[in-house]
């Protein structure tokens, strides 16, 4: 089953037992990552045994962190599909531009694969209530897979999240508390409550395993590309946690002999101008984000001032050659309109800003015609219709 091996802190390179409930490096306040024994994996796991297993994300069982069946927690998450945009690739000149189109995972977006790793691994080790601060989507995952999990579940989220958020969290049985501030001070009401009563805190990165639910889908694009990575990976980033993760799963990939090229995509960080701190670090050439002061848009999951993991953010936009842009909301709502007009795809604000981010890189000539781009659509429209 799973080859998980040992937690590493992603700064000092400090190991952590994963047999205990672990969160993050309190020395350096940076984030556990997950190691595997992919020595062994590679000897013993063939990829082909891979695809032909019943789809889901839980077919990468042996690089993912649960290691009895029984208590994996799913609702189907994972294996979504890559859609070729030949309409809308042509209208920009694109020949080769896909979506992975994450709005049909359970509750509506990727934050599903995120937290059904890490709701599953908290309960592997005995943890019966978790606890979370949410731009709106997380929360609604944690308690979706806490309801199905039989545990129970406490949510902050900011009061202007949409209704939607608040909605699928209260009917699946958390408690929901609006804040009246951004996340980052539903955060410190989570942390005081997380550490007043014993809930376990599912904050992005201060655990370590939702990034390993997002790193699958990296694995799944190589998979669905004949293992071959696209040129370009352009990701709406709030938290980060699908960009690292899809990031060390090429990482992984590579040492596990499973890619036929070892040329990696350049990572694209999008954020909305009113909330965009890796953006801002990226352009200074610094190593860490600053916090983001009076953040807004509507893309309420990327309303994040301030990621836990921006240092490793930065490192791998880097690493991969990519680059950071900034999207006004005028921008990502109107992507939006052309998404659902030319390809009937229905894309929440946060996946039409990966549209906005890319028409720009296009006009910059960053972008070239023959390239294979990937933007990724993270959820669904449906999520933020107005009540009237
Ligand atoms: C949370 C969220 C994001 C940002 O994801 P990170 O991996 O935290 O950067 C993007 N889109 C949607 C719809 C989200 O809910
Ligand atoms: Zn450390």
């Amino acid at each position: 089953m799973s080859y998980l091996d040992h937690l590493e802190c992603s700064a000092c390179g400090k190991s952590f037992d994963p047999a205990l409930v672990q969160t993050f490096c309190q020395n350096c306040q940076a984030p556990l990552l997950a190691r595997y024994d992919l020595g062994r994996v590679r000897t013993e796991v063939d990829r082909e045994r891979i695809v032909r297993r019943p789809k889901g994300m839980w077919r990468w069982r042996e690089v993912l962190p649960v290691l009895a069946q029984e208590n994996i927690i799913s609702l189907g998450e994972g294996d979504t599909p890559l859609l070729h945009l030949a309409s809308l690739g042509n209208d920009l000149g694109l020949r080769n531009l896909y979506v992975k189109d994450e709005s049909i995972n359970p509750t509506g977006t990727f934050k599903a694969r995120g937290l059904a790793a890490a709701v599953s691994k908290a309960k592997e080790l005995g943890v019966t209530k978790v606890i979370i601060p949410t731009a709106g989507n997380a929360g609604g995952a944690m308690a979706a897979y806490a309801a199905r999990g039989g545990m129970q579940a406490y949510i902050f989220m900011p009061i202007d999240t949409p209704y939607a958020n608040q909605y699928e969290s209260q009917i699946a049985g958390a408690t929901v508390e609006l804040v009246d501030g951004l996340i980052s001070d539903a955060a410190k009401l989570a942390r005081e409550k997380a550490q007043a009563e014993g809930w376990f805190d599912v904050s992005t990165f201060k655990e370590p395993y939702r990034t390993e639910g997002k790193k699958i889908m990296g694995y799944e694009l190589a998979e669905q590309f004949g293992w071959v990575l696209p040129d370009v990976i352009v990701y709406p980033t709030g938290g980060g946690t699908g960009l690292v993760g899809m990031w060390k799963a090429f990482n992984e990939m590579e040492t596990l002999g499973w890619l036929e090229s070892n040329q990696r995509p350049r990572m694209v960080a999008v954020q909305a101008a009113g909330c965009a701190p890796i953006i801002k670090a990226f352009e200074e050439d610094a190593s860490g984000s600053e916090f983001w002061n009076g953040a807004t848009t509507v893309a309420s999951g990327l309303r994040v001032p301030k990621s836990f993991a921006d240092k490793i953010i930065l490192d791998d936009l880097r690493e991969s050659l990519g680059t950071a842009i900034a999207v006004s909301d005028a921008q990502l709502l109107a992507a939006q309109k052309i998404l659902a007009s030319r390809e009937g795809i229905f894309a929440a604000p946060e996946g039409a800003a990966t549209l906005a981010g890319l028409m720009q890189l296009k006009d910059k000539g960053w972008v070239q015609p023959d390239e294979t781009v990937v933007l990724f659509n993270t959820g669904t429209g449906l999520k933020y219709i107005p009540l009237s």
